[in-house]
């Protein structure tokens, strides 16, 4: 993709890859990227323009005027479109229940994938964690260390409960399930592309994931490049 050493996580709604790619960044001292904030945020702008993420129409014509603005910096995490600070609307029930839609046009993934690329290149940062759902097929195939990050629908529905404590349990389990099967006719991120490394954290808790990611990338490296 660039110069930068990038490292690709993917995974479904609640695998963790957002918490994981975070704590990679933070230990290592590296810049993340969230890939699924960018289309919430223009997600957010559709529904903001009065129109619905399911007329593709309406999509492209939100794509024309978006302007958005992502931070690299895991701890100072701010989205905003438009000079719109829309760092928590974009994790709203409202808009998670309409991201699948911009992600499904085709010109959108490819306008976005365009910025990913432009915003890691513009950083001059040496190492990236890049986390979606195409990132180590489409995004950065490439990348030296690509991994698929998954867990059992149970344990995912029952983590992303936890995050929206309050919400009930049944609800919020449907919604995710029917946001993976929207996204996953999309890309599939359930199985691991050739070469990309899987790792299940159905039975790890936090900890043991980052241990377990932290070992793929230094397997990678030979654990001896400074990353
Ligand atoms: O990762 P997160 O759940 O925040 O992503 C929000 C949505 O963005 C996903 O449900 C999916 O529709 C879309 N997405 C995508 N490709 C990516 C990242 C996110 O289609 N690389």
């Amino acid at each position: 993709m660039t110069d930068t050493f990038i490292v690709a996580i993917d995974g479904p709604a609640g695998s963790g890859k957002s918490s994981v790619s975070k704590e990679i960044a933070r230990r290592r001292g590296y810049g993340y990227l969230d890939t699924g904030a960018a289309y919430r945020a223009l997600a957010w702008h559709v529904l903001e323009r009065g129109d619905s993420t399911e007329d593709p129409s309406a999509v492209l014509a939100a794509l024309d005027d978006f302007d958005l603005a992502l931070g690299l910096d895991p701890d100072e995490r701010r989205v905003s479109v438009g000079g719109v600070d829309v760092t928590t609307d974009i994790r709203d029930t409202r808009v998670s229940g309409a991201v699948s839609g911009v992600a499904r046009v085709p010109a959108v993934r490819v306008r976005l994938n365009e910025m990913f690329r432009a915003i890691v290149a513009d950083s001059g940062l040496e190492a990236v964690s890049i986390e979606g759902r195409d990132i180590t097929t489409v995004v950065a195939p490439d990348a030296p260390v690509r991994i698929l990050l998954t867990a059992s629908p149970e344990v995912r529905a029952a983590r992303r409960g936890l995050e929206m404590a309050g919400q009930d349990a049944a609800a919020v389990a449907e919604a995710l399930h029917k946001r993976d099967a929207s996204d996953s006719a999309v890309v599939d991120f359930f199985e691991p592309a050739p070469g990309v490394e899987l790792v299940d954290s159905t039975d790890l808790d936090f900890e043991g994931t980052i241990e377990a990611v932290l070992a793929v990338i230094d397997r990678a490296t030979g654990g001896s490049n400074g990353h």
